[in-house]
């Protein structure tokens, strides 16, 4: 007899709260995680699926969910909507936005036709899904509900670029960007903290600073590269093979917390700084470029602190990132 049966409460099945079932596990960023927003399946895995410090979808192909099974979810989503009205729908898994422009239309139309008072839609990208998208483009998915889309760039060194294989080049990211803030849509991104290994983040900072300071992403999401072993596929990240073998040298916690205070002195673009997130032992939040000398202070305690051993226990205790 199953645990439920026999406390006699019946347990609703952990999909229900997001309406229908997924693929793999819900991915978004921490502050999507609202009562009134939903996830909603229209792809499967990664279309890159090759960055090196990755282990997400390793087991799930890249695929597009085909619209009549993306009509059901969408019953189910329009249930939910009737207990707490939705008001954001955030599409998965890894790059929704890698659709082309007329399918990210379809499905705009029909998720507002199950949920007509819904606010925005959201999903991850890769930049390089801005490559077949035009700013005329972009501005018609915003007017179409497509807003606060969030863009996984980690760096604007080319070195790193091609060394973690994210599969484009800087020259790339500046094109896209500069697309997206055209379009006036807004958008967030992540920089990735101790990606060159050690001795090598002051360059990585830099040069990813000046990109956004010409892109101005609204916000610019930072993490800690976390080489975890995949708690739903047992497998490590390519470059923890490279760890293994000695010929990658991840960085210490502190040089990481020096790089971010690198990166946030070049930063001048009007944005908010976000660090909380689970590969980080010490997080902020902090509106630039008005808090910009408090976050630096801030950050300047912590590597005065120094507690590299404290820090790296805390790592090796990150299960997911
Ligand atoms: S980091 Fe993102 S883009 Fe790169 S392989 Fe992982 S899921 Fe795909």
């Amino acid at each position: 007899m199953s645990a439920e049966r026999e406390s006699g409460k019946p347990k609703l099945p952990k999909s229900f709260k997001y309406g229908a079932r997924f693929a793999s596990p819900v991915n978004s960023p921490s502050w999507e995680w609202r009562d009134d927003t939903q996830f909603l399946q229209v792809t499967t895995g990664c279309s890159h699926n090759g960055c090196r410090f990755c282990t997400f979808f390793k087991n799930v192909p890249y695929g597009k969910v085909p619209l009549d099974e993306v009509k059901f979810y969408l019953k189910y989503v329009a249930l939910c909507d009737k207990v707490i009205p939705v008001k954001r729908v955030f599409l998965q898994a890894s790059n929704a936005f890698h659709l082309s422009y007329d399918e990210l239309m379809e499905i705009a139309e029909l998720i507002y036709e199950y949920l007509p008072g819904l606010e925005s839609i959201g999903s991850y990208g890769r930049m390089s899904d801005l490559r077949d998208k035009s700013v005329e483009q972009l501005k018609s998915l915003h007017d179409a509900g497509y807003s606060q889309l969030f863009f996984g760039v980690e760096s604007a060194d080319d070195n790193l670029l091609s060394l973690m294989n994210k599969g484009y080049d800087s020259a790339e990211l500046y094109e896209a960007g500069f697309k997206l803030k055209e379009s006036g849509m807004p958008w967030a991104c992540t920089v990735m903290f101790g990606l060159g290994g050690h001795g090598y983040g002051f360059e990585h900072a830099v040069k990813t600073a000046e990109f956004f300071n010409a892109v101005e992403p609204d916000i610019v999401g930072a993490v800690s590269m976390t080489l975890t072993l995949d708690p739903y596929t047992n497998m490590v990240a390519p470059l923890k093979h490279a760890v293994d073998r000695g010929e990658f040298v991840e960085a210490g916690e502190v040089e990481r917390y020096e790089e971010m205070r690198e990166f946030i002195r070049n930063l001048n673009a009007s944005t908010l700084f976000l660090s909380r997130h689970s590969s980080m032992p010490v997080g902020f939040a902090a509106l630039l470029p008005d808090k910009k000398e408090e976050l630096i202070e801030a950050i300047t305690k912590v590597i005065d602190e120094g507690d590299e051993a404290g820090m790296k226990q805390f790592r090796e205790r990150v299960r997911e990132v």
